[in-house]
């Protein structure tokens, strides 16, 4: 079969398709889903690099494909559901999964034909096989979200189109999956279960000695989780790596040994989930702000940098929490942030509780709204301030850590400060056009 595998954009406050020239980080998800499809001919669509599946710019027309998969989250739900809709227009059947599906199948089941809810690895090659056949398949298939991950096929890079990748390029690999600690703004739980998965250490190295890159991005939620685990790939990926970005959360602070080992390892880029400076405790169940300066201290010292990630509109946060952060950040010298406002992921805790208390502003299906990106955007009344004070606070924030003399304050000057200074600018010109720095 021919198969179309897309990555949907998503669209901007002023209502167009985000654009980019060249991928920062290639995702795992398409490579991933083109490994489970031995013998078919796949082609792998980034619709922000590569235009519009609606367009002319495929390398065949639309109705070349046998089947069309799509794999989206909530930022790219609109579009996603669009392009289903174009495609089953087409004649051509589509399968969508991911987070949006995974979470909302029903809606999801509108604009496809197959929801796939949970992991690929179990449910995708029995869709294929039913799509081979004469009466085809239609409706639901769920995952049963404990595949193993010995033994895992390696992720089709292959297939990427060398245009939309630089030398800048990050890749992404994965060692984990799942996570055990239960934030109720979180979803990992519900979509990978309580346990965590882990890898065979010497498969993960297998897999980037074959791919060949050198910078890269483990999507594990939190690789460190695992302490013994993660010692043991630091261990193995030393010589192996020039750049490597991780997600962590403070419970590696003050293990020497652990961040030492990172550091050998190549990891010059922790995201780091903070969440609050105000009440992490309250939030996450665990850490401390005092933990926090000390981990940001420690990772420094070994040359990592710190990406914090926090959000805004918990209950604990009265309008003082913006200017309050960006104090502690430019205080620490936090070389990034990725500031969101709080917003409940269907399926979360988090959207149950506003839901009983009556604080959601547009009902549960506000993402379908042409609000602005999720993530960005106020859909529930918060708790110590008024939704507009949440918004301007988020706004001025995010604008204001961006700035130039923020810059001056949290930025090293010289040789070591070239790549936090060009990547601050470049999260500076997105905020400027109204984006998320994280949106790449
Ligand atoms: S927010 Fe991070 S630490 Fe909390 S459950 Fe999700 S992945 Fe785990």
């Amino acid at each position: 079969m021919r198969i179309l595998i897309v990555e949907p954009s998503f669209y901007l406050p002023d209502g167009g398709l985000f654009y980019t020239p060249r991928l920062q980080i290639v995702g795992l998800t398409l490579p991933l889903l083109a490994s489970l499809l031995p013998g078919h001919e796949v082609t792998l669509w980034f619709e922000k690099c590569q235009g519009a599946v609606s367009s002319d710019q495929l390398p065949v027309t639309s109705n070349g494909f046998d089947v069309v998969l799509i794999s989206a989250n909530h930022v790219q739900a609109v579009r996603a559901c669009e392009i289903g809709d174009y495609f089953r227009a087409c004649g051509i059947p589509v399968v969508m999964g991911g987070y949006f599906p995974s979470l909302n199948p029903c809606r999801a089941r509108e604009h496809a034909d197959v929801v796939v809810t949970g992991e690929a690895e179990d449910t995708l090659p029995h869709v294929m096989a039913k799509l081979a056949h004469p009466f085809g398949i239609e409706g639901y298939v769920r995952s049963a979200n404990n595949c193993p991950l010995e033994g895992m096929a390696h992720p089709r890079f292959d297939l990427v189109d060398p245009s939309v990748v630089d030398r800048r390029t990050l890749w992404a690999v994965q060692a984990t999956r799942g996570c055990s600690r239960d934030c109720d703004f979180c979803v990992m739980r519900k979509v990978y279960g309580r346990t965590v998965r882990r890898r065979p250490v010497a498969d993960v190295v297998a897999e980037i000695e074959a791919r060949g890159h050198r910078a890269l991005y483990f999507v594990d939620d939190n690789l460190t989780l695992d302490r013994a685990y993660a010692l043991e790939l630091f261990r193995a990926l030393r010589g192996r790596v020039d750049f490597a970005l991780v997600n962590m959360d403070s419970s590696v602070v003050d293990d020497a040994e652990l961040l030492d080992a990172a550091a050998a390892a190549g990891v010059r880029q922790a995201l780091v989930g903070f969440e609050t400076l105000v009440d992490p405790e309250a939030v996450k169940g665990f850490g401390t702000v005092a933990r926090y300066e000390r981990l940001i201290d420690q990772l420094h010292s070994r040359g990592i940098m710190v990406c914090a990630s926090i959000m805004f509109g918990f209950d604990s946060d009265g309008p003082e929490v913006f200017a309050l952060t960006l104090r502690q950040l430019e205080r620490w010298r936090v070389e990034f942030c990725f500031p969101w406002i709080l917003t409940p992921v269907p399926g979360s805790r988090l959207m149950d509780r506003l839901v009983t208390e009556d604080r959601l502003r547009y009902g549960q299906d506000f993402w379908r709204l042409p609000l602005g990106a999720a993530g960005m955007r106020v859909v529930f009344e918060p708790n110590l301030m008024s939704r507009e004070e949440l918004a301007e606070g988020y706004g001025r924030f995010l604008r204001a850590f961006y700035s130039v003399p923020s810059m001056m304050k949290r930025l090293p000057l010289g040789p070591r400060g070239a790549l936090p200074w060009a990547l601050n600018l470049w999260c500076r010109r997105q905020v400027r056009r109204g984006l998320h720095p994280a949106l790449q």
